[in-house]
């Protein structure tokens, strides 16, 4: 192992902009995971003292989560990821056994988890709303005022869009679903950084987040529920998660997660303003290089990590894959719809054209990456829009 860093063979490291997708592993959970993987092997569920040791580890890591959320630690359950607490707040709201109420709210925006899932509810019978947006992306407070009823179970709105990156006000969404008796559950997955929870003051019932976003492992998440709040079991088995989320729990996964939020906690500032600063100047770089482009949201609150750009006249699939023989890695939308060759839906309900829409690219930052990197991105960038724009002429 210690060779490789000589080695003649070395792979040329990539300039990753790619960070709304997934984050690499922070150096500090990279250093001590062999420790936990060696030293918490019981069974968290077990009363013996290796199952006692890795007890400790779920629970400091649970009470990590709740103080950076802002609620307390039996609020907090944890999940597969993101995917698993964003289905488990929507089906756990309508199948609750004391719901009688038929109507979901939520927005055009969502990540997948909660359309598909949406989808899935409407094919039971439930009645869906889907929030429109305005050209900038942002949920309108209007717009849920209009048509929130007393038959709405849930409002669930993210908090930061992964494809562009706007911030909603999620505080005043909030607070029009509780004055109709709704509950309120928000994607948080993205948001994080840039939004300060304060959940035991707020009118957040359900928060989703997401390990791998956050520099820990894949495969780990969070949904938190009010204590009071009665939502139905999505996975059924012992009682791990006060008996309302089976399964023996990810260590590894429960650990790195606990260890993103106290490093969210004590460096979000520098980590905010470093995204903010990167994101502002690649923007700038290739806007006054680069005719014909769009910076998407450009005018909405928007996150400091993530840049979502539209380029005329080019695809924004042949841009992402010549960037990518480059070295740099970006993204054409939400991973998880690479290979379609659909427009992002996100960019389709802010009304953008389809074929601008087509050619769009979102670049997403961490605290890790560098200026430097900006600077040969945006050579990278400018070289390859050219190049694709001459082939079409
Ligand atoms: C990545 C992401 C998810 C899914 O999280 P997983 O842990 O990958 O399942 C959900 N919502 C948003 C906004 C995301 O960016």
């Amino acid at each position: 192992m210690g060779e490789e860093t000589s080695s003649p063979f070395q792979r040329m490291r990539s300039i990753y902009f790619d960070n709304a997708a997934t984050t690499q592993v922070s150096p500090g959970i990279l250093a001590e995971l062999p420790r936990v993987l060696q030293d918490c092997c019981g069974n968290p569920s077990s009363i013996h003292a290796e199952g006692r040791k890795s007890r400790k580890l779920v629970e400091d890591s649970r009470r990590s989560v709740s103080e950076l959320l802002g609620c307390r630690a039996n609020e907090v359950y944890f999940t597969s990821g993101g995917s698993e607490s964003d289905t488990w707040a929507l089906y756990g709201t309508a199948h609750a056994p004391g719901n009688h109420r038929r109507t979901l709210i939520t927005s055009q925006i969502e990540h997948k988890a909660v359309l598909s899932c949406s989808k899935r509810l409407e094919s039971e019978g439930y009645n869906v709303i889907y929030l429109p947006v305005d050209p900038n992306g942002v949920v309108s407070a209007d717009s849920l005022k209009r048509v929130i009823t007393e038959d709405v179970f849930l409002v669930s709105i993210m908090s930061v869009n992964n494809e562009t990156g706007v911030i909603q006000d999620i505080d005043a969404l909030s607070e029009i679903a509780h004055l109709k008796g709704a509950l309120f559950h928000t994607d948080a997955v993205q948001g994080i950084y840039d939004v300060e929870y304060k959940l035991a003051n707020s009118q957040i019932d359900m928060l989703s987040l997401s390990a791998h976003k956050l520099h820990g492992l894949k495969g780990c998440g969070v949904l938190t529920v009010r204590s009071g709040i009665d939502i139905s079991k999505l996975i059924y088995g012992g009682a791990q998660e006060q008996g309302k989320r089976a399964g023996t729990e990810n260590l590894p996964g429960i650990y790195s997660l606990g260890i993103a939020c106290r490093d969210i906690m004590t460096n979000r500032d520098a980590i905010n303003s470093r995204k903010r600063k990167l994101s502002g100047l690649l923007e700038e770089l290739i806007t006054s290089r680069i005719e014909d482009l769009t910076v998407n949201s450009a005018s909405a609150r928007r996150a400091g990590g993530i840049s979502n750009i539209s380029f005329r006249g080019v695809d924004g699939e042949a841009l992402m894959l010549n960037l990518d023989l480059k070295g740099v890695c970006a993204s054409t939308g939400s991973a998880c719809l690479s290979g379609s060759v659909d427009p992002s839906h996100v960019l389709m309900a802010m009304g953008i054209e389809k074929e601008i829409a087509a050619g769009s690219v979102r670049f997403s930052f961490s605290e890790y990456n560098t200026e430097e990197e900006v600077y040969t991105a945006a050579d990278i960038i400018c070289e390859t829009v050219k190049k694709l724009r001459n082939m079409n002429k």
